[in-house]
């Protein structure tokens, strides 16, 4: 059983994926949880979750560290790649295989098609041989309780969203998987990071539990939406950020986040904002709010 993150001890973590520059609400994210890492001088690292090749875009891990850069975003010692972990990733694979946590699903994406949950027919049935293979976690009947610092008490049953995979039949280290295994090695003690990853993280807490991890406090932000109440994506064409002029972009987040921003601290230079920020930042104000509308959100 993991135990809870030490008090007065903080590690904070931004983890995008280089599918696209940032933009307003990826920038929302990044500033919520730099804030909440420096309001009490905790360290802030980066991690570059690039293991999905194929959605990679050429030239957006520079881009956006470029413009965490630009906008003041500094984070503490190197940028941790994905890519670079495999042996870790393979480590954790092969203690929950030993631990019995896994089997092998041959079930391709057309069978799966339409089915949200997955029915759990390799579970019990041994897969035909030579097809190419997933490894799926074998979820347990079991109630998850999130006390999270945004969005409150929510209880989940993982058995409600399947068995879940942990490497792809591609071979791939998929996402759930690679995200607990950095988070315990990094010291991540705080996640930060927007509400479309809630549903993630009672799987994450599986599999912190199953791999004798550490837990972490969670923290949901709501997320930036288009008129058609989208989040806002490199898919539906959100604005990269400005690298020449950071300061509205910075206003307009803090404001979005719930931050007093008057007209004499936009007026000021980008460290005296982000330093006025630190001090003022509290994510209570935010409180079970899930949504936050792109015109409130945009300059
Ligand atoms: N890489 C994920 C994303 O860009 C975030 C992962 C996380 O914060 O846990 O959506
Ligand atoms: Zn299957």
């Amino acid at each position: 059983m993991g135990s809870e993150p030490a008090s007065g001890h903080y590690v904070g973590r931004f983890a995008p994926s280089p599918t696209g520059p940032l933009h307003q609400g990826s920038l929302l994210t990044a500033l919520a949880s730099w804030l909440d890492a420096r309001c009490t001088s905790g360290q802030w690292l980066v991690r570059m979750e690039d293991l999905d090749r194929p959605r990679e875009m050429p030239g957006a891990r520079g881009l956006i560290l470029k413009a965490l850069e630009r906008h003041g975003l500094n984070w503490d010692g190197d940028v941790l790649y994905q890519t670079d972990r495999l042996a870790a990733y393979t480590r954790a694979v092969s203690l929950l295989k030993d631990e019995g946590w896994l089997y092998p699903c041959t079930c391709s994406r057309r069978q799966l098609l339409g089915l949200s949950v997955y029915p759990g027919w390799c579970r019990a049935a041994p897969c035909a041989p030579g097809a190419p293979q997933a490894l799926r976690f074998r979820v347990s009947d079991q109630h998850y309780c999130l006390n999270d610092r945004i969005q409150g008490l929510e209880r989940f049953h993982l058995e409600d969203s399947g068995d879940f995979v942990v490497v792809r039949r591609d071979g791939v280290f998929a996402y759930q998987l690679a995200v607990v295994v950095d988070d315990q090695d990094q010291g991540v003690t705080h996640v930060v990071r927007g509400i479309d990853l809630m549903t993630s993280t009672p799987r994450q807490k599986a599999l912190q539990s199953a791999l004798g991890y550490r837990t972490l406090s969670y923290a949901h932000l709501p997320v930036v939406v288009n008129r058609q109440g989208e989040k806002l994506s490199k898919q539906n064409r959100a604005q990269p950020l400005s690298l020449t002029e950071p300061r509205p972009a910075v206003v307009q987040a803090l404001k979005a986040l719930g931050l007093p921003v008057d007209d004499h601290v936009s007026a000021s230079s980008l460290p005296e904002i982000l330093d006025w920020a630190r001090q003022n930042w509290n994510p209570l104000t935010l409180c079970g709010t899930k949504s936050i509308p792109e015109t409130t959100a945009t300059c």
